[in-house]
């Protein structure tokens, strides 16, 4: 095989799309669909272009936390048109599916409907495409990484050892795949009683930054274990958009003028 045949079968760039973010984690439930939809909305708030593909195929939780229901358009029966709200334009499997209907799937269906969501959506012309990975290091990081350009991945973890555990192998996926990490982020950090104030870290602290010093990787910010966080994505608006003053947002905000 000639060096351009090669050269095709490798990862090629998105059209009309700057940067693809991949945000990742080890563990399921750590926060990182949380941490994708405030950082959209963060990074369209500082005047970017923002798309989000919610590649979490078996836990589709970005239509929810965007607000945004309904069944994307297919005008031409070929291209899809992506949703769009809080200054994001969503495509997700979860807009193809009933929020309670299971999508029960094996690896290749899976991998031809990330490719399908990253080929033919019309994404327009975005400056970052966020990329809400499935938890762990499966097929879909895997057809993500070989098939498109990614700029670099972001790893969400809490402090807890056994999330770090998993953040760890995220990471190790990475280097072997060849995408640059961005950094990680600490979600779940610590939790502020809204009564009295007290700190208290459920947790644990700082796991998250110390992994990342110790492996040279920067490391992006804590967001707190919150209940504005938890509620404002359950009602379909972050928090960066519901209360943008709230210090909750900025620490999104602090994070997402740090990628
Ligand atoms: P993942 O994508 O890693 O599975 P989610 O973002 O779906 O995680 O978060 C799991 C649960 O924890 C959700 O109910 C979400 O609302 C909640 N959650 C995530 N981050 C926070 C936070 N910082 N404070 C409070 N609740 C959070």
């Amino acid at each position: 095989i000639g060096g351009a045949a090669r050269a095709q079968t490798g990862p090629q760039k998105l059209p009309g799309v700057k940067a693809v973010i991949a945000v990742a984690s080890g563990k399921g439930g750590v926060g990182k669909s949380t941490v994708s939809a405030n950082l959209a909305v963060a990074l369209a708030a500082e005047g970017k272009k923002v798309g989000m593909l919610d590649a979490d195929v078996y836990g589709p939780s970005q239509p929810r936390m965007l607000g945004i229901t309904g069944r994307p358009a297919s005008p031409d029966g070929k291209t899809i048109l992506p949703l769009r709200n809080h200054g994001v334009t969503l495509m997700s499997i979860g807009l193809m599916t009933k929020e309670d209907e299971a999508v029960v799937w094996r690896g290749p269906m899976l991998m031809g409907a990330l490719q399908q969501m990253l080929a033919q959506v019309q994404w327009g012309q975005l400056d970052v495409l966020i990329v809400d990975l499935p938890p762990g290091t499966g097929d879909v990081q895997m057809t993500l990484a070989q098939k498109t350009e990614v700029a670099g991945a972001i790893v969400v973890s809490t402090p807890q050892d056994i999330a770090l555990l998993d953040a760890r192998k995220a990471l190790d996926m990475f280097g072997k795949m060849n995408v640059k990490v961005m950094g990680m982020i600490e979600n779940m950090s610590a939790y502020i009683c809204p009564n009295c104030g007290h700190e208290a870290h459920i947790f644990g602290h700082g796991g998250a930054r110390a992994d990342a010093e110790r492996l040279g990787l920067p490391f992006l910010g804590e967001i707190p274990l919150d209940l504005e966080i938890r509620s404002a994505g359950d009602g379909g608006a972050p928090i960066v958009a519901s209360k943008p003053e709230s210090p909750q947002a900025q620490a999104f905000r602090d994070i997402a003028r740090r990628l």
